[in-house]
């Protein structure tokens, strides 16, 4: 993470120190760094280079407009999975001939809306929701550009709630059924058949399920050409794994190198569809020291962000680093503290057992929060939402104003 680096004993994101963007837009604050981002698309590119391949950034991941906005001047795609996403990423200036529609649940609406801007592809769950998509698009007198997603019962050994390549998962459908529902999709005169798609899960650091749910993409894709079913791409999914405290993590290049080779020579254009890899160590979540509480058993150091505004430690068990922003004022001692927010639950902590030298008031940033962050924040304990900003150098940019108290009701209405 070069762009977040010490000087002075002051953190700083690019060129600019995190306490004056403290000082300017409050906390709890994300803050992201321009260049991070860029060199993560490019780090895919370049993996990428002399293959016919599209990236699609997954949404779902981190949404604001300014990121999609970002990436979508860099030539990406974009993997959705609702209509919320769909209307994201025009208004940031995707290009919808290069989204993708992911998801279990989509909705008749939702499929008009993909249709209607001429979305590249949409990702197929289940046999019914082909069938209803068939009925769409008919209706609508288009045909909708579709792929099955295959499930290649592969444990990709990551968390469990993000995990998505097993059979008792909720997600695509089983790669042994795929060849029997291409033929009916291929009968069917809403749909086009354009493609194969799989994505086995999240937080990824072995390549090797990867490489072998791309194996079985491979023959799948053989077996259909044999039985006069062709496909124009292969869709790999994301899940690229980011360093959160692990010391080494495969570089983009070595990540998908097994799974490169795997494709080798292939005549479809490849997909990916990278979430985390993209934004995940571009952003911090920048925190204040509220209360320090000392007891017999346990030192708490109370923050003002919470797990409404950071859910991944209290979701999935998550591990993001803490560390000091500045050497701070008041001379402290190293203590154990578990970095906990105001929330009445006791789950809301954002990382357990820390030895930091704390005072009140102290500054503090959790590393590696672009991805899964803001994105999964919410308004619980009637929280307004962070603010977001980007940082470019030493430029700084708010990219989403904190949210006032009255917009958290604004829809809400007394009984008569
Ligand atoms: C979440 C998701 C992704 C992105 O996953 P990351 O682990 O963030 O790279 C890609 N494709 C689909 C279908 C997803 O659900």
């Amino acid at each position: 993470m070069t762009h977040f680096a010490l000087r002075d004993g002051i953190l700083h994101v690019e060129n600019v120190a995190l306490e004056d963007i403290a000082a300017r837009f409050g906390t709890p604050c994300y803050v992201y760094s321009r260049a991070t981002l860029a060199d993560a698309y490019l780090a895919y590119r370049q993996a990428l280079e002399g293959v016919n391949a599209q990236v699609c950034y997954a949404v779902k991941a981190n949404s604001n407009l300014a990121i999609l906005n970002l990436f979508a001047d860099f030539g990406a795609g974009f993997d959705i999975v609702s209509g919320g996403e769909l209307a994201r990423v025009l208004v940031a200036g995707g290009d919808p001939g290069k989204i993708l529609f992911s998801g279990v649940g989509k909705s008749r609406a939702e499929m008009e809306d993909g249709l209607e801007v001429g979305i590249r592809c949409f990702n197929i769950e289940s046999a019914s929701e082909m069938e209803k998509l068939n009925e769409v698009a008919h209706a609508n007198g288009a045909r909708a550009p579709v792929s099955l997603r295959v499930n290649p019962n592969i444990d990709a050994k990551t968390h469990p709630y993000i995990s998505t390549g097993l059979r008792t998962t909720k997600f695509g459908v089983p790669i042994e059924d795929a060849h029997a529902l291409y033929r009916r999709a291929a009968e069917l005169p809403g749909l086009k058949i354009t493609g194969i798609d799989c994505h086995i899960g999240s937080q990824l650091l072995d390549p090797a399920p990867a490489a072998e749910a791309a194996a079985k993409v491979v023959e799948l894709a053989d077996e259909l050409a044999a039985d006069g079913i062709m496909v124009e791409h292969l869709d790999l999914g994301g899940g690229m794994g980011i360093s959160y405290r692990e010391d080494k993590v495969p570089t983009v290049a070595e990540y998908l190198a097994p799974v490169l080779a795997v494709l080798k020579g292939r005549n479809e254009q490849l997909m990916f569809e990278p979430g985390r890899s993209m934004v995940g160590n571009a952003g911090l979540l920048l925190t204040r020291v509220e209360t320090l509480k000392h007891g017999a058993e346990k030192n708490f150091a109370v923050v003002d962000a919470a797990m409404n505004d950071l859910m991944r430690p209290a979701l999935y068990d998550a591990w993001h680093d803490i560390v000091k922003v500045s050497r701070g004022d008041t001379p402290s001692e190293t203590q154990t503290y578990d970095i906990v927010g105001p929330i009445c639950e006791s789950g809301d902590f954002l990382g357990q057992a820390r030895s930091l030298a704390l005072a009140e008031g102290d500054l503090l940033a959790v590393m590696s929060a672009g991805a899964y962050g803001m994105a999964m924040s919410s308004n619980y304990n009637s929280r307004p939402r962070a603010a977001e900003v980007m940082v470019d150098g030493a430029d700084i940019h708010l990219i989403r104003r904190r949210e006032e108290v009255t917009e958290l009701f604004a829809a809400e209405s007394l009984l008569p």
